[in-house]
């Protein structure tokens, strides 16, 4: 029976020390990261047992199939998967890789098309250098200087009424089909030359309107410095919802460098509702139009990480275009008010503008840059003081005078320079202007040139006369374009050759 009592012990003491070993046993490697799907359905999952998890963490759940974890609960993680496949079932294992999404960033990204998660989708071979994480903070307000320095879209209203500068973020907001992504476009095409990096984020698009914009760039040279980072309307909300963020990364490691970089986000109205899917799948309680609480925080960061660095920091900056599409004209619905509040400024286009062939079709009157003229050339300060207050008198004059038509000398002559000014700010597609083209053209508004070109013959008469000027004072136009300023003799002679062009052009009618 001792005998007994003595193996008894033993063989409890063998259990309890295989008991303690095991307990203790540390895993090596990816086995320790390693979770289980108890739940799947609407490509959004929970995995229970993962441990060490963090918000935002990117989750293999299969060599091809990837997640991020965006709810971390006490027993378990709510994940949303990036590239859906019916191949995720309950029960599959899932690996944390430890660290949040990354994107490739390094100079080869230009001249690319680029998924959020830094794939190729232009079907040509690409070798990302590096990996930067999609989500950081923004610089502070130390590492930071004030917004000096202009970033000419080559559109004329915007340059000379809403002037951007580098390192603002200007909200470009219309309701659909009214000329949002043309402005941006045009924009990025006027950086050609000018050393500026561009980055076009398209969320929630059609692969075809992306393609057609890719062509444009091609076709205008501006691909050589330009990155697509395009998440479609085929791709996950999850995607999307990573794309603006991986477009800014890529611009701050450009910006980090001390270069200038232009970033357009087209458009955050369907970011904001990928994320709003997201949210509803993973049953977050929903709040205004069924968007989550923390809906401004998902702009608010974004757009923090624009900047215009301080020299100690390289002196770089990030300048941001975000678009807004509105319905029927309502820019004070819930989406459209955060954006505004978040950026320096906003670009207001109209359906009504844009159908009676005003293109592009901005609202002078609500819109604004809130850095203003600190961002404008001396020249085009010289030149765009009056202009805001001449459109809007204008624009009352023309609404009380289709009730009489007898009007006094003064009206008309208001009515008809107004016109004319309405007239010099259209402008076509894909033809952005040189600063000394823009100084040309409001220099001859302000110096009454096209007093005796009538009305309708003033969308021949812009080509004519800066065709004109370029084969005439070309050293001029120079001076303009390298220094930004213009002086008295350069105004003097800019005007006299207008003149004799006006003369020529009336003479020629
Ligand atoms: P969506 O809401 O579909 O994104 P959007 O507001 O971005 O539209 P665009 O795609 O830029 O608008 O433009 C709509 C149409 O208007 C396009 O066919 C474009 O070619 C035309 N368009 C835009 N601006 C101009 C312009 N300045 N001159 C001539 N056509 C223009
Ligand atoms: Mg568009």
């Amino acid at each position: 029976m001792a005998e007994f009592m003595n193996i008894s012990d033993t063989v409890t003491d063998f259990a309890r020390s295989l008991f303690d070993r095991v307990s203790a046993f540390e895993p090596a490697g990816q086995v320790k990261l390693c979770g289980t799907v108890s739940k799947i359905s609407d490509n959004v999952a929970r995995v229970i047992n993962l441990p060490g998890r963090c918000y935002g963490e990117l989750l293999r759940f299969s060599d091809t199939i990837w997640g991020i974890a965006l709810d971390l609960e006490e027993n378990g993680v709510g994940a949303v998967l990036l590239n859906p496949g019916d191949t995720v079932c309950v029960g599959d294992m899932v690996h944390a890789t430890g660290h949040p999404v990354d994107t490739a960033v390094s100079d080869n990204v230009l001249g690319r098309i680029l998924s959020p998660i830094g794939t190729a989708i232009d079907g040509k071979p690409f070798k990302p250098q590096r990996y930067a994480p999609i989500e950081r903070p923004a610089p502070g307000l130390i590492s930071r200087r004030p917004v000096d320095t202009p970033m000419d879209t080559g559109i004329l209203a915007i340059d000379s009424m809403i002037p951007i500068g580098k390192g603002q973020r200007e909200l470009i907001i219309g309701d659909r089909q009214t000329g949002k992504t043309t402005i941006a476009v045009d924009a990025i095409l006027n950086q050609k030359g000018k050393n500026v990096i561009c980055i076009y984020c398209a969320i929630g698009q059609k692969a075809s309107t992306i393609a057609q914009i890719a062509q444009t760039f091609e076709k205008n040279g501006a691909m050589e410095y330009t990155t697509i980072i395009a998440a479609t309307a085929a791709d996950s909300p999850a995607m999307q919802y990573l794309a603006p963020y991986a477009a800014c990364t890529i611009g701050e490691e450009f910006m980090k460098e001390g270069r200038d970089v232009l970033v357009v986000y087209d458009d955050l109205s369907k970011h904001a509702v990928a994320y709003r899917t997201m949210s509803l799948l993973l049953h977050r309680p929903p709040g205004r139009e069924a968007y989550p609480g923390d809906v401004f925080y998902l702009h608010s960061r974004l757009l923090e990480r624009s900047a215009c660095m301080a020299h100690s920091e390289g002196g770089g900056s990030m300048t941001a275009l975000p678009i807004i599409e509105t319905t029927g004209g309502n820019i004070s619905a819930y989406i459209p008010t955060n954006v505004i509040s978040i950026t320096d400024g906003q670009i207001y286009l109209e359906s009504e503008l844009f159908h009676s062939g005003v293109r592009p079709a901005i609202n002078t009157g609500l819109s604004v840059s809130r850095v203003g003229r600190a961002a404008q050339y001396p020249a085009m300060r010289k030149v765009s003081g009056l202009l805001r207050i001449a459109l809007a008198q204008y624009k009352e004059m023309a609404i009380f005078s289709r009730f009489g038509s007898d009007l006094d000398e003064n009206t008309k002559r208001t009515l008809a320079k107004g016109e004319k000014l309405t007239a010099i700010f259209k402008q076509t597609k894909s033809r952005p202007y040189a600063l000394s083209e823009e100084i040309v053209l409001l220099l001859a508004n302000q110096s009454d040139i096209f007093d005796i070109i009538p009305s309708d013959r003033m969308q021949k008469a812009i080509p004519s006369l800066l065709e004109y000027c370029k084969t005439h004072i070309p050293g001029a136009l120079k001076i303009i374009d390298t220094t930004g300023d213009m002086d008295q003799s350069v105004q003097t002679t800019l005007v006299s050759v207008m003149k004799e062009w006006a003369a020529e052009f009336a003479g020629n009618l």
